[in-house]
């Protein structure tokens, strides 16, 4: 199967989830994970209609920038951001999807401040409270939310998650619940409702995150195929 076809499998699937539920499949956002993949296959994406595609490594992502692998598609950074890399990102990504913590806040605000624009960004919520995992526990969420909303050149669009990978499903579904709900909540008392991306589901369990709730799903194996773990050479992550 080619990645377009690859695609229009997954809208199907998105559309019938969607349905199941009452919802619009129309109000759903496809990105793209195209981690590990090179600008080829990034192309092939774009040209199979993905909404966006999202990176997780910045050197990667800049790799393929210069290659162009992006054109006609909106840009997300997805992967766990150091503080360090955050001038690399700011201005040159339409989101950033995984911001969760006040440092990696405030390290935004002075870049975007810097280069002069606003930043679009969603805060993850670290729902499964996994040690190992970046993202505000479930307590401090709504602290975030307020101190985001002192920073002038940030805007926040909503939340992200990534529940535990060993979730069983029925606990997963409750993850799942648990970010929706607070979504609406954060949204509706700090943000004026104006939220517009839940974005939680992967490859393994997007359908059951569009029945809770996601307006934005990140599907990387089943767009992509498997990945091969072994970075390129030139593009290991420095630590
Ligand atoms: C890789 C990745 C995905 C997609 O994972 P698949 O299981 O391959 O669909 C989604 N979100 C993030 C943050 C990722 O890094």
């Amino acid at each position: 199967m080619s990645i377009a076809e690859n695609i229009a499998a997954v809208r199907a699937r998105i559309a019938d989830a969607a349905q199941e539920a009452g919802r619009d499949p129309g109000e759903i956002m496809l990105v793209g994970a195209s981690k590990m993949n090179g600008a080829e296959a990034c192309r092939e994406a774009v040209a199979g209609g993905i909404d966006a595609l999202g990176e997780n490594r910045v050197q990667e992502m800049l790799a393929k920038l210069d290659e162009d692998a992006y054109a006609g598609a909106p840009l997300h950074f997805i992967g766990h951001l150091q503080r360090n890399k955050v001038r690399q990102v700011v201005g040159k990504v339409e989101l950033i999807q995984s911001v969760g913590s006040l440092e990696l806040l405030g390290e935004i605000e002075k870049c975007a401040a810097k280069v002069g624009v606003v930043q679009d960004v969603l805060l993850e919520v670290n729902v499964g409270g996994e040690a190992a995992k970046s993202g505000f526990s479930v307590s401090e969420i709504f602290q975030g939310a307020e101190a985001a909303l002192g920073c002038l050149h940030i805007r926040v669009l909503g939340l992200m998650t990534i529940p535990p990978f060993d979730a069983e499903r029925e606990e997963n579904l409750r993850y799942f619940e648990k970010v929706r709900t607070l979504y609406v909540d954060i949204g509706a008392k700090l943000f004026h409702n104006g939220f517009r991306y839940l974005s939680m589901g992967m490859s393994g369990d997007f359908e059951d995150a569009i029945r809770s709730g996601a307006t934005m799903v990140r599907v990387g194996t089943a767009i992509f195929g498997s990945r091969n773990y072994a970075p390129p050479a030139g593009q290991e992550e420095l630590p």
